[in-house]
C-alpha cells in the first residue's frame, strides 16, 4: 500500500515536471532579423536587436503567447532565409523579407506589414545617377539572397552582372565599399538606405526613385495557416491599435512620413 502510493506520488512529480517544461519552462521563440540595418533590425552593444522588424516581431510573439524574455533572436541574412525556417531554426523572420511568387513556394508569409520600393543609394558628392537607367554602367553592391540585385541582373543582363556587380552577405557590408568607393552604388530598399543615410548624414545620397514594390511578410512554415491566420490577426490588430505607428515613427526618423498607413493584408 506504502509502495504504491510513493510510486503514485513519483508518477505525478515526473508528470508534473514533464507538463512544466512543455508548458514552455524553458521554451523559446525564436525569430530571425537582420543585424545589420539600422532602423530595422541592428544589433545593439547590449546584443539585443532594435528596429521597425524587431517592434513588429515583439508585438506579435505577444498575441501568440511570448513575452519578450522568452525571445530568442538570431540572425538571418538575405540568403539563409528560407532555409532557416524550412529546417525550423527559427519559427518566423521579420527581416525585410519581400512577399514574392517564388518564396511562396518554399515559405508562407503572413503580412504584408509595410511596403516600400527598391531604390539606390550614392556618394553625396556623386550626382551622375539620377534613376535606375544610370546604373547601366556603375559597379553597384547588393546581398546574395536578395531579390534587388536579382532585379537588376533582370534588367541589366548576365554580363552586367559579370562587370558590375559585387554581392555581399549584407547590406551592412555594402557600405564601406560605397564609402571607400569600391562601387558607386548599394541597391535595394529605400527603407533599408534611408536608415544607413540617416546614421552617417551628409555622407550619403538616397537618389529617391523607387522602381519596386516590396512588401514585407511575416516568413512562416509553408501550409502553417493556423500561425499565418493568428500573426494576421496579430498584425491587424497593430494596424488598429496605433501601435503600427508609434513603431514607424520611433524607427524610421525623416523617412516616417512615408508610411501614413498601413498596407492591406494579404490573407491566403
Ligand atoms: N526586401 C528585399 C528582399 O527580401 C531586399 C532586402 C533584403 O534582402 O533583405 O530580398
Amino acid at each position: 500500500m506504502r509502495v504504491r502510493r510513493i510510486g503514485a506520488l513519483l508518477l505525478t512529480a515526473a508528470a508534473l515536471a514533464a507538463s512544466l517544461t512543455a508548458c514552455g519552462g524553458d521554451d523559446k521563440f525564436v525569430i530571425g532579423v537582420k543585424f545589420d540595418q539600422p532602423g530595422l533590425g541592428l544589433k545593439g552593444t547590449d546584443g539585443k536587436p532594435t528596429g521597425f522588424d524587431v517592434d513588429v516581431a515583439k508585438y506579435i510573439a505577444k498575441e501568440l503567447g511570448y513575452s519578450e524574455d522568452k525571445i530568442e533572436w538570431k540572425e538571418t541574412v538575405s540568403a539563409n532565409r528560407e532555409p532557416f525556417i524550412q529546417q525550423g531554426q527559427v519559427d518566423m523572420v521579420l527581416a525585410t523579407y519581400s512577399i514574392t511568387d517564388a518564396r511562396k513556394e518554399l515559405v508562407s508569409f503572413a503580412g504584408p506589414y509595410l511596403v516600400t520600393g527598391q531604390d539606390i543609394l550614392t556618394r553625396a558628392d556623386d550626382t551622375t545617377i539620377a534613376d535606375v537607367e544610370g546604373l547601366s554602367a556603375k559597379k553597384v553592391c547588393g546581398a546574395q539572397g536578395s531579390s534587388s540585385p536579382k532585379r537588376l541582373v533582370d534588367k541589366f543582363g548576365e554580363p552586367w552582372k559579370g562587370q558590375y556587380l559585387t554581392e555581399q552577405q549584407g547590406y551592412g557590408a555594402c557600405l564601406p565599399l560605397l564609402e571607400q568607393s569600391q562601387v558607386d552604388a548599394i541597391s535595394t530598399d529605400a527603407t533599408i538606405l534611408a536608415g544607413f543615410a540617416a546614421q552617417q548624414p551628409g555622407k550619403f545620397r538616397l537618389v529617391g526613385k523607387p522602381f519596386s514594390e516590396e512588401k514585407y511578410g511575416v516568413g512562416l512554415k509553408k501550409d502553417d495557416k493556423e500561425t499565418r491566420d493568428k500573426v494576421n490577426a496579430a498584425i491587424e490588430k497593430m494596424f488598429g491599435d496605433g501601435s503600427w505607428k508609434k513603431a514607424v515613427d520611433a524607427n524610421f526618423g525623416e523617412f516616417a512620413t512615408a508610411f501614413a498607413t498601413p498596407p492591406a493584408l494579404e490573407k491566403y
